[in-house]
């Protein structure tokens, strides 16, 4: 991209027990292919109803702020951590929304398996009059969604380009052509809990701080 445009400010949201390559690599492909200079992370607190992590909030958050130290690229917010209730995505955007203004374009960052559910999300609709959604690719998930109507739905909020995000504040839906990276933190606790090598999966101080800890036996 070549034209000066605003600023679009993303923030990523999810469990990371643990982050991995996944998250961190894919994002850095997407940031270069939709012109973003900055990401904000924003681990999520799990409500008690839900299987819970195998890592508590502050080891998660730890080890987000490991994965992203020196990486200019990224920053952290732990606003949902601080939480004692239930943090809905719908919710956290609003309040960013409100912090940045009408104008600013905001985006709220997924992969493709996030997508395939997000019409099942609390207040989907209202999370895309507070931001666009940024969608990543990812192995193993069908590219399509499943029914005709998620697809018609899909298809009237589809940006065609990267730059129209940058253009208006919320609201579009960008596919982004990311490399694929068959990597997930199911598949790192599993194999840390069998003692296998996770080494090429995630950041080496990331690593280092799970054995240390002794998290995912
Ligand atoms: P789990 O295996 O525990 O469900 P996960 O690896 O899917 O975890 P999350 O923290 O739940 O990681 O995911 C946060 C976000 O990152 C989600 O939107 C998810 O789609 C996306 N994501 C995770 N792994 C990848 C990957 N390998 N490629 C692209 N996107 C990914």
């Amino acid at each position: 991209m070549t034209d000066r445009a605003p600023s679009l400010q993303a923030w990523y949201g999810g469990t990371f027990d643990p982050i991995h390559y996944g998250h961190l690599r894919a994002v850095e492909a997407l940031a270069k292919e939709a012109n973003l200079t900055q990401v904000t992370m924003l681990p999520n607190n799990v409500p008690p109803h839900r299987p819970q992590p195998g890592a508590s909030s502050v080891q998660r958050k730890a080890m987000v702020e490991l994965a992203i130290a020196g990486n200019p690229l990224f920053r952290l917010d732990d606003r949902e951590l601080q939480r004692p209730t239930p943090s809905w995505t719908s919710e956290t955007m609003a309040q960013l929304r409100r912090e940045s203004g009408p104008d600013a374009p905001l985006a709220f960052i997924i992969g493709q398996d996030s997508l395939l559910t997000l019409r099942t999300w609390h207040r989907y609709e209202s999370l895309l009059n507070c931001c666009h959604l940024l969608v990543c690719r990812r192995p193993g998930y069908p590219v399509e969604m499943k029914t005709a109507e998620d697809r018609q739905w899909l298809a009237a909020r589809l940006a065609s380009d990267a730059r129209e995000l940058h253009r208006q504040p919320a609201g579009k839906i960008y596919l982004a052509d990311t490399p694929l990276y068959p990597i997930s933190a199911t598949d790192i606790r599993t194999r840390l809990a069998r003692q296998q090598p996770c080494d090429d999966l995630l950041p080496q101080a990331v690593l280092d701080y799970i054995h240390h800890h002794a998290l995912y036996r």
